[in-house]
């Protein structure tokens, strides 16, 4: 690959620190560096991570125009995410940027805005274990996969997922408990790829495990953009410059060379 895909993992980063004695061992630097440390294993990636507590949230407009794939963890803290670096992130999906939502980041507040439902769902936390089944084998994001994989201990997701219907279905899980989950679809806003992967409950090591790494570091290379950015901004088009000629009928509530309604 010429270039390098740039990744920026955002991280709340206080479960971490509020239980260092638990989930501080499992994440000592916090589970977005774990999160990192798996995409650096490839050569592919130019991994840089943000957190909640930093100026802007760690998302200035210069960091995400220098992002071509963003991943989100977030759990305790969603409300606390400035509207305004929702609108910023928002704006970089549909301009084409690759969008990577992880585990609770399904009640974040850019996942909700991207998809537009309630992106609710059931779940216990009783460490049962995850049996991950692959849907398309011949996705990019499900390459050098089995047809399933297992997690030894894992907090329960299940059905009804509050998601609008996917574009494409990776992954379907099932729990020791009996239930299943939607646990890895795809959804294309505006320009920008969106992936949602289900697995990374705080208190178990599953961001250290191998086939989790790879399913993040695959969809990272799938929802990188594609194509030229297109800035959608509704241009008027003069009846002057209509590729045919034509001329005014009827009213208009326009003036000549107005550019929209703002
Ligand atoms: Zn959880």
């Amino acid at each position: 690959m010429s270039q390098k895909i740039r990744v920026t993992v955002w991280g709340e980063y206080v479960h971490e620190k509020k239980h260092p004695d638990t989930i501080g061992k499992i994440y000592p630097k916090g589970m977005h560096e774990t999160i990192a440390e798996g995409l650096r294993e490839s050569s592919d990636f130019e991994v840089r991570t943000a957190t909640l507590d930093q100026p802007e949230n760690g998302l200035t407009e210069k960091i995400l125009a220098e992002t071509d794939v963003l991943t989100w963890w977030g759990h305790c803290a969603h409300g606390q995410v400035d509207d305004k670096t929702v609108d910023r992130v928002q704006k970089r999906v549909l301009e084409g940027m690759g969008l990577i939502v992880l585990h609770s980041g399904h009640y974040s507040k850019i996942f909700k805005r991207m998809l537009g439902t309630t992106c609710s769902l059931t779940w216990r936390e009783a460490g049962e274990k995850e049996r991950i089944w692959i849907c398309n084998p011949g996705h990019p994001i499900t390459q050098g996969l089995p047809p399933y994989f297992e997690i030894p201990h894992e907090e329960m997701y299940g059905e009804p997922f509050g998601i609008p219907t996917p574009d494409e279905m990776i992954f379907i899980s099932w729990f020791q408990g009996g239930e299943v989950f939607r646990s890895g679809a795809t959804w294309k806003r505006g320009n920008g790829k969106i992936f949602y992967f289900r697995p990374g409950h705080e208190t178990y090591p599953t961001y250290h495990q191998k086939e989790v790494r790879l399913v993040i570091s695959n969809a990272a290379k799938w929802a990188r953009p594609e194509g030229s950015k297109w800035i959608d901004g509704a241009p008027n088009i003069p009846v002057d410059k209509a590729p045919e000629k034509i001329t005014v009928q009827g009213e208009s509530v326009h003036k000549p060379g107005e550019t929209g309604f703002k």
